[in-house]
């Protein structure tokens, strides 16, 4: 045997047994014995290096640092999931599902929803290759070094499966493992982790990844992404997943009707707490892949797929104090400061109370004794006061009327549920809220600048708006506390690269009340620069289409701000852009202007995204649901049957892939 075979040979076997028990749960070796091959094969590796392999079973123990983790833009988006809480939400979904195929029988795949920490794991020719955080979806961390340690996630791939995928999953600790964790801090004097999910998504950032392999992390895993169409359903490229080496959890179920998944939830609801790991619900999916990609996502969420949140906890506690909150916008959230109490394995302390009217409709008192629930958020909420415990000297809660930062009195226009603080150059929160939403990664995406800098920028005098990021200069912030003259020059460099950033985002950047990414998208294709967009009156404004009334005079109250234009003029004289870029131009033609494209079936020639971009692109609107509005259906193999009579039914022209195609060029 020649020693590139012995180590293949050894890599193989401790493969093999690192699967059966951290997979299979199913020990096939002694420890000792599983230390001897180890130890054998790191040293013929060492004295071998030309054979070294970044995906050999001694690369787990870790060892590598991380200082920062470097941002990658997901291949495909990792989406969120819609949620529900009850049997009829369930019902609305599977008619929403059958609506949108045309067809009712269909099959799903019930899943735990497990908590913790989501990863993209990308394989190449069987071996893996990176490991993405979720982060906000459209670009995560790699966290490769760290992950890599986690003994159920296979570094290459037993037998056949597909050759280039990403296996989608849960990062968790299990509940033994954290406990332990916990007995061994309480034993050192240290302070315990308060829950499962935070520390498991916690360590994945931590710097040492020999540290991370101390901890016992696992994955379970629950999606594969991938353009080859070897499996026809979820269920089976599952299950053939598992067959070559990774963790999918066992309790996936079939069921073909909403009774069937409601007894896979009912008796998850009971039996959920023997479970070795947390769960706070269900995931619902359509099981046949063509029928996914026909349905496709909404800007948040799959269509194909649904959340079931089991009910959650509650508790009662005492409210201490109402206070306020100044956000970005001037808007004001009421926060409830509450007796700390347990819930749900953390202490909570705070809880929102979203506005006035919601404080009135539950006639919420300062030392009432509340009832709150944490559901999937972060923060929980109040559900109800426990009148029986209210004091005899309670007095109803009287809104604040002035700012509580710069006492500036709060306005309130019809229609809109929220309070506003008017002064948005004068008020601390919102100067610095403006700034930080500006250089967010959604928006300007500026690296080396983070939160906290932005507001010691601020008290220090150096920044009044986000226009005077790009007149620091670096050896005016090196002084700051905490900064060092590379960390400095990182923050300059971040800025300026930021001139870079497409108009689209820099819009979204600017934090026009009401102009998200998906409105500041739709403006940018439609005006294409902003002086298009600022000298548009009320009426052009509300012509395009899904911009409302509130949006629009939002936009026009912006653009007819003094301060506002000068930020602007001068961001241009700094080169940031202000319009779309030629690149971006080309390939765009308004030969399908007020034509609406719904998309149906499978094609060859483009994705089904490419097609919808390309629609959008030559001006064409794409809709997910054929009505009267309907000009045009674009047909690929296995459109529904009842899509299909329903196009008929409407005298709607159905075009093919190529037509389309031919359409365009
Ligand atoms: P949410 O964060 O509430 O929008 O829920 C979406 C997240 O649920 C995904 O990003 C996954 O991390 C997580 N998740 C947990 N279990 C599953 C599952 N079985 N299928 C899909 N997503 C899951
Ligand atoms: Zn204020």
């Amino acid at each position: 045997m020649t020693v590139l075979e012995r180590i293949q040979l050894l890599r193989d076997e401790l493969n093999n047994h690192n699967y059966n028990y951290y997979v299979l749960d199913n020990a096939t070796i002694s420890d000792f014995d599983f230390d001897i091959k180890l130890k054998e094969l790191e040293k013929l590796e060492i004295e071998n290096p030309e054979f070294f392999d970044s995906n050999s079973p001694t690369q787990r123990v870790g060892g590598a640092i991380t200082k920062n983790f470097e941002t990658i833009t997901h291949k495909n988006r990792m989406y969120s999931l819609d949620n529900s809480y009850s049997k009829e939400d369930l019902l609305d979904w599977e008619k929403r599902v059958q609506k949108g195929l045309g067809r009712e029988d269909l099959e799903y795949t019930c899943e735990l929803k497990f908590d913790g920490a989501s990863i993209n794991l990308t394989y190449e020719n069987g071996k893996f290759i990176k490991a993405v955080t979720r982060g906000d979806g459209f670009q995560g961390d790699n966290v490769t070094a760290n992950v890599k340690t986690i003994r159920s996630i296979p570094l290459s791939i037993k037998n056949e499966f597909v050759s280039n995928f990403q296996m989608r999953g849960e990062i968790i600790l299990p509940l033994d493992g954290f406990n332990k964790m916990n007995e061994e801090r309480v034993a050192n004097g240290e302070e315990e982790y308060r829950n499962p999910r935070n520390t498991a998504s916690g360590s994945l950032k931590l710097q040492d990844s020999a540290e991370v392999a101390k901890r016992p992390l696992d994955c379970l895993l629950y999606q594969v992404v991938t353009e080859e169409r070897k499996y026809k359903t979820h269920f089976e490229i599952l299950e053939n997943a598992r067959n070559v080496g990774f963790k999918v959890p066992k309790t996936i179920t079939l069921a073909k009707t909403i009774d069937e998944v409601f007894d896979f939830v009912n008796h998850w609801d009971k039996k959920r707490h023997d479970l070795p790991y947390e769960t706070d619900g269900v995931v619902i999916k359509v099981n046949n892949l063509q029928q996914q990609e026909e349905l496709g996502y909404t800007s948040k969420a799959p269509r194909w797929a649904i959340a079931y949140k089991f009910k959650a906890e509650q508790v009662s506690t005492v409210l201490n104090e109402i206070t306020y909150q100044v956000g970005r916008t001037g808007a004001i959230t009421p926060v409830a400061n509450l007796e700390p109490v347990q819930l749900a394995g953390t202490t909570v302390k705070r809880a929102s109370l979203h506005n006035a009217d919601q404080i009135a409709k539950l006639d919420i008192r300062e030392n009432d004794t509340v009832f709150v629930e944490k559901g999937g958020e972060i923060i929980p909420k109040i559900i109800a006061v426990d009148l029986t415990k209210r004091p005899i000297d309670s007095q109803p809660t009287m809104y604040a009327t002035n700012c509580p930062e710069c006492n500036t009195a709060l306005v309130r226009t019809e229609g809109d549920a929220k309070h506003y603080c008017p002064n948005e150059f004068g008020c601390a929160p919102q100067i610095t809220g403006r700034i930080q939403h500006f250089i967010s990664r959604k928006a300007m995406d500026i690296d080396g600048l983070g939160g906290e800098t932005v507001d010691l920028l601020r008290k220090e005098g150096l920044i009044q708006n986000y226009a005077d990021l790009y007149d620091l200069k670096v050896e005016q912030v090196i002084p700051l506390e905490r900064m060092a003259e590379k960390s400095a020059q990182n923050m300059i460099a971040g800025i300026e690269k930021s001139k870079e950033i497409p108009f689209e985002k820099v819009l979204f950047a600017l934090g026009i009340r009401f102009v998200g990414e998906t409105v500041a998208k739709k403006l940018a294709k439609h005006f294409k620069s902003i002086d298009n967009l600022m000298t548009a009156n009320f009426e052009e404004l509300i012509n395009v289409d899904e911009i409302g009334d509130r949006i629009a005079q939002s936009i026009v109250d912006f653009s007819n701000d003094l301060g506002n234009i000068q930020l602007i003029e001068r961001l241009k004289v700094y080169g940031v852009q202000l319009e779309v870029s030629a690149e971006s131009l080309e390939n765009q033609t308004n030969k399908l202007e007020g034509q609406v494209f719904v998309v149906s079936g499978v094609f060859h020639q483009m994705s089904r995204n490419e097609l919808k971009k390309a629609i959008e692109d030559n001006g064409g609107k794409v809709s997910s649901s054929i009505s009267k509005k309907t000009n045009f259906i674009v047909a690929g193999d296995n459109m529904g049957p009842s899509k299909l009579t329903k196009a008929q039914d409407l005298g709607i022209s159905i075009i093919s892939e190529q037509d389309f195609i031919d359409k365009i060029s």
